[in-house]
């Protein structure tokens, strides 16, 4: 039985997230958000600036860094309400990824220099871990750190690397030995995009926009005080890490804003009324799965301990979200039919003032789909987190 005082507290949190995104919100990034349209830094940076009044840009880190010392069950009602009412993915590069493991395993110096730029949202992070050959295999990872005096001096390449065009420092997966265990020999730097060097080369997805990119490192020099924590520690870190990333894939307010638009669509298309009938038990189906995940999320939510790693929990919640979202923009593609065959990226660079769903959002719906392809893969894929939960659910 959960405490009354501990349901009423959740439940005033959610609305003070819903009150934050019907006055504070930009009503401009919302409704891009809205219409699946894909969002320049501007639009992320007026997003951050909205929070900061409230102290929300990192509401999950400690009160002594400026966070709010959110429980996970708050972080998850955050998330998961920002993104009903219409607010962006919070970048997590720097937010979520590199600056817990900063405060947690960085020098006093590292947590001066680098956490109130990421919490002002005046830094921006990317995240250096893929490479060609190193995916779901990281420990594969060959990108080396060499030591020459006082610096590292760093040859090789990542790739897939998700907004690094607008990133001042990514966090890299470097190798600085080879050692007998491949993992040993890893260490976590952090590195100044600015250093000679360093060659940024865009990757065009499916939808036709620019959010990965391979980045290149030739004999680029940055000091040892670059290193966090041990050198050959990086794996540790690394895991801390990627245990976060989990933790935040399910983003069932995403899916709750996408089913409602296409359950608004098909209520409109009186015209057709036998898809109708089979796109509304399609609809029910969805729902229920929905509404399970949710249920799977805030057990998870309320029994996770902030402190430790997630178990294989944040692994379901990635394979179960990622799927979802893809089920729901599949079945908004059919119910557009031949709406949903054109597309012309330029159309979702486009500033669009309506917000409602209907056909003047096609390409949005569809820039959302094609995208989405992409979420079993990223975070780490789907069938790699079904090796997470054999291991650790059935001993395999
Ligand atoms: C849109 C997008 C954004 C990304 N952003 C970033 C980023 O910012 N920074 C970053 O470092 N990386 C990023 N990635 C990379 C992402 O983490 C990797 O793509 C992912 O881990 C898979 O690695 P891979 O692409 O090398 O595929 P591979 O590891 O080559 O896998 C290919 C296929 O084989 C399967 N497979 C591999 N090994 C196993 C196994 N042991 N058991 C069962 N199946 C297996 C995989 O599931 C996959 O289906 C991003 C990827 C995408 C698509």
């Amino acid at each position: 039985m959960i405490p009354t005082d501990l349901l009423e507290a959740e439940s005033a949190f959610r609305a003070e997230v819903r009150d934050y995104c019907e006055r504070e919100l930009p009503a401009r990034v919302r409704a891009k958000v809205r219409a699946g349209l894909y969002l320049e830094k501007q639009d992320y940076l007026d997003f951050l600036h909205s929070l900061i009044p409230r102290g929300w840009v990192a509401g999950h880190w400690p009160k002594a860094w400026g966070g709010c010392d959110w429980t996970p069950m708050q972080r998850f009602i955050f998330e998961e309400e920002s993104a009903v009412g219409g607010a962006p993915w919070l970048i997590p590069f720097g937010i979520s990824y590199v600056g817990p493991v900063i405060f947690t395993f960085g020098s006093a110096a590292q947590k001066e220099r680098f956490l109130p730029p990421i919490l002002a949202s005046t830094e921006w992070w990317a995240q250096g871990y893929s490479e060609p050959g190193a995916g779901s295999d990281l420990a594969a990872l060959k990108t080396r750190a060499t030591r020459d005096g006082d610096h590292y001096v760093i040859n090789g390449q990542k790739i897939w690397t998700s907004y690094v065009q607008w990133a001042d420092w990514i966090f890299l997966l470097v190798r600085t030995s080879e050692e007998a265990r491949r993992q040993q020999g890893i260490s976590f730097l952090l590195v100044d995009m600015k250093t000679p060097g360093i060659t940024v080369r865009p990757i065009k997805t499916m939808d036709g926009c620019h959010h990965v990119n391979e980045v290149f490192f030739d004999d680029v020099r940055v000091p040892l005080s670059s290193l966090v924590g041990e050198e050959g520690g990086g794996w540790k870190y690394a895991k801390f890490l990627l245990s976060n990333e989990r933790v935040i894939a399910a983003e069932t307010g995403k899916s709750m804003r996408q089913l409602e638009h296409l359950n608004t669509m098909v209520e409109a298309g009186g015209d057709r009324p036998d898809e109708q009938a089979v796109f509304r038990r399609r609809i029910a189906q969805l729902q229920l799965k929905l509404h399970a995940l949710r249920a799977f999320c805030l057990q998870a939510a309320r029994q996770m301990d902030p402190a430790a790693p997630p178990g294989a929990e944040a692994s379901i919640m990635k394979i179960r979200g990622s799927e979802l979202q893809q089920a729901i923009a599949e079945a908004t593609m059919e119910w557009l039919g031949p709406q949903a065959l054109a597309y012309d990226p330029a159309q979702v660079n486009a500033e669009r003032a309506e917000s409602h769903a209907g056909p003047a959002q096609t390409p949005g719906f569809i820039r959302e789909y094609l995208h989405g392809r992409a979420a079993t893969i990223y975070g780490g894929s789907n069938e790699i987190q079904r090796n997470i939960i054999a291991k650790a659910e059935l001993g395999l």
